[in-house]
């Protein structure tokens, strides 16, 4: 799978969650850095919405990925 995908697949199965790019890549087990790129994907391909919120795992206030539904 690539990053992407494990992002995508991640936050599908935790819908009512909302991360920051380091704890995605915390949760999924890749890095920051391809975290945040995949993430960006994944904004991008739709399904998935990237907006400034309070992340469901640190409690900062930051960019943050969820699915969209
Ligand atoms: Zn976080």
């Amino acid at each position: 799978m690539t990053a992407r995908e494990r992002v995508a697949a991640f936050l599908l199965a935790h819908q009512t969650r909302r991360l920051c790019d380091e704890c995605l890549a915390r949760e999924v087990g890749i890095d920051p850095s391809t975290a945040y790129r995949a993430a960006v994907k994944a904004g991008r391909s739709g399904g998935f919405i990237r907006e400034y919120g309070v992340c469901s795992d640190c409690g900062e206030s930051r960019l943050v990925t969820c699915a969209s539904r």
